[in-house]
């Protein structure tokens, strides 16, 4: 039996996961898990060495410090967020050994400690018995500008929207953990809201849902 409180957060591209998870897992002293950035680094790697990307997901050594991504020790978040990368890591995320490896990967994180775990099947698959749930939503147009401005992306933004509403398409309807809304999570429409608004309502549904655990208020 797990004990340590998860809280998963789960949506498409751009809707503002990472900030939020980020922002929440800093007040509650809790783990943030970037998983989208797990299956981006299978896919940094893969381009780099070609071979079979479940081999590269099994043998995955990843590590977040701060705001910081290391992979096999090298810190390469400055190049896991290009186009490029985003394409090929919603390829290879279909692949359900990949997957498998990846899942597994990221339950090892919460068996260490309380997480803030964001991605696509967190509410669904990786966490399924997670105590608090989270389907954080925004229109594809505004995901597309916080993309824009998030990564100082110099694309039109019909292009990036454009790239935004393929993954979409792939995520959702691929065989292996699409991405779905956990039926017990809080859905979120964030593209009229504001970061502060919004994490304080996620911090609310966070304290009333994690009444019975000791949570570090700051
Ligand atoms: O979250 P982010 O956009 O960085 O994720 C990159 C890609 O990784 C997504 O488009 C999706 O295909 C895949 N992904 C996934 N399952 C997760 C997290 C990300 O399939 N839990």
């Amino acid at each position: 039996m797990p004990t340590n409180p998860a809280i998963a957060i789960d949506g498409p591209a751009g809707a503002g996961k990472s900030t939020l998870a980020k922002l929440l897992a800093e007040k509650l002293g809790f783990v943030y898990i970037n998983t989208g950035a797990m299956y981006r680094a299978v896919a940094l790697l893969w381009k780099e060495k070609g071979g079979d990307p479940a081999e590269i997901a099994k043998g995955l050594r990843f590590q977040i410090e701060g705001d910081r991504i290391l992979v096999e020790g090298r810190d390469v978040t400055d190049v896991l967020y290009t186009p490029e990368i985003s394409e090929l890591s919603s390829r290879i995320s279909a692949n359900p050994e990949v997957r498998r490896a990846l899942v597994a990967l990221q339950r090892s994180f919460r068996e260490r400690y309380p997480v803030v775990m964001e991605g696509r099947d967190i509410g669904t698959v990786v966490l399924p018995d997670a105590e608090v749930k989270f389907f954080i939503t925004a229109s594809p147009l505004e995901r597309a500008r916080r993309r824009k401005a998030q990564f100082n992306d110099p694309r039109p933004l019909q292009e990036i929207k454009e790239e935004i509403e393929r993954r979409d398409r792939r995520d959702s309807s691929r065989e292996a953990s699409p991405l779905r809304r956990a039926p017990d999570a809080l859905v979120v429409d964030t593209t009229d809201m504001g970061v502060r608004e919004t994490l304080e309502l996620l911090l609310e549904f966070v304290r009333k849902k994690l009444k019975n655990y000791n949570l570090i208020k700051k």
